[in-house]
């Protein structure tokens, strides 16, 4: 025993040395623009709850009157004690607000991720991903045992040339099937940079060489189109597109994970992704917070949310003049590269009572290191003064 935790200890040094450890940090309060850390009040930069839903009174009585009727816990995986209304009702509600014939939830947008990619591609099959790919479908990928591309970032002609190839081992007969499929998979708005995919240039791609398109709208969906499906809706592409998938833990206020498409796509998840057979069915509380958070991002509420995000995205001045994403985002990076450096200026910022997290490698490449923030709906105009303000006064380098 003493020498797995001296090996362990080892190798947290080697993770500090390089600037790279992480630590929980504490928080006594819900999550909102304002956190209690350590007994003082810091003004939070840091969250995905992009709207302010994620302790919204609406959300909160909808939790308390599932636990109430449905109680605390769920019993078991859908598929073995019976399926909860709760659960049942949020893909409903789901479907019909992203315009699909069926979604199916997930414990998590991750196990989403890891359930449906292996049940859709295997040995002998193609993933193409976006560089900037988030973990969770990189692992899925992995996972599924089909071969992996990466495309350079957003860039269509390598995905093109990805894809040509592909075309070529699959008619050249050095595919393992003949019935090989190519699957891509990109973020429609990307967690660490904010930026936007070219969905509907990805979209001709692969219709053009026969493959099929997922689209991870974690970070678009409650805030984009005129219904606010998502960047699928805005660019016109929800109907051209086999697999939305997405969280219901960031714009949405809740928990968990959903795939959108149609009738055979879940039908066929329900009997072929793991994550989904093999887990205790998500809370019913969850399920009805997500249901009301889908409802309230529908609404003339939710239209109005919405218009204060990007209010406050206007609002807000950069520290480094041009944006380094000129998307229109929740998210908005502040590139710093060093390791150690990034921690020290968001350690600067604490002392002045503002919460951003410094992201490091692996969450982006190493000498990539930036502080991501992340503005919500819940924020005031006064929030955003100050928070121009403090990144101002930083001795950043920039
Ligand atoms: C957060 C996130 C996920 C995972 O969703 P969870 O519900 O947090 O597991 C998937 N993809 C992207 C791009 C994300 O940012």
């Amino acid at each position: 025993m003493d020498s797995f935790d001296t090996e362990l200890q080892q190798r947290l040094l080697a993770i500090r040395e390089q600037g790279l450890l992480r630590e929980l940090r504490r928080v006594d309060s819900p999550q909102g623009p304002r956190l209690i850390i350590g007994g003082r009040e810091l003004l939070n930069f840091s969250s995905n709850d992009y709207l302010g839903l994620a302790n919204h009174p609406a959300l909160k009585e909808a939790a308390i009157r599932a636990v109430e009727k449905f109680g605390a816990g769920a019993g078991a995986s859908r598929l073995i004690c019976g399926s909860l209304s709760p659960h049942h009702e949020l893909e409903e509600t789901l479907a019909a607000f992203k315009g699909t014939q069926a979604a199916l939830t997930f414990a998590t947008g991750s196990a989403a991720a890891l359930g449906t990619i292996p049940a859709l591609v295997g040995k002998g099959d193609t993933i193409i991903t976006d560089k900037l790919i988030h973990a969770c479908i990189v692992d899925a990928a992995r996972l599924s045992g089909a071969q992996i591309r990466i495309f350079a970032h957003n860039d269509l002609n390598d995905l093109e040339s990805i894809l040509k190839s592909a075309d070529n081992t699959r008619n050249s007969g050095l595919g393992t099937r003949s019935s090989s499929k190519t699957l891509i998979v990109t973020e429609s708005v990307f967690s660490m940079d904010g930026d936007h995919a070219p969905l509907a240039d990805i979209v001709a791609l692969k219709d053009k060489h026969g493959a099929w398109l997922m689209v991870d709208e974690a970070h678009a969906t409650g805030l984009y189109g005129p219904n606010r499906r998502g960047l699928v809706e805005e660019h016109g592409v929800s109907h051209r597109i086999e697999i939305q998938m997405g969280t219901l833990g960031k714009a949405l206020g809740g928990s968990g994970g959903y795939i959108c498409g149609s009738r055979p796509l879940v039908d066929f998840l329900v009997n072929r992704a793991r994550s989904f057979i093999f887990s205790t069915a998500p809370v019913p509380a969850a399920a009805a917070a997500a249901t009301t958070g889908i409802q309230l991002v529908q609404s003339s509420a939710g239209e109005k949310l919405c218009e204060t995000l990007w209010t406050n995205f206007a609002d807000f001045q950069s520290p480094i003049g041009d944006r380094q994403s000129p998307s229109r985002s929740a998210i908005i990076p502040i590139i710093i590269g060093d390791e150690t450096a990034a921690t020290a200026v968001a350690a600067q910022l604490r002392e002045q009572n503002i919460f951003i997290p410094a992201i490091r490698y692996p969450t982006v490449a190493r000498g990539a290191a930036r502080l991501r923030v992340t503005l919500t709906a819940a924020h005031s105009t006064d929030d955003i003064t100050k928070l121009t303000h403090a990144l101002k006064t930083l001795d950043m380098g920039l």
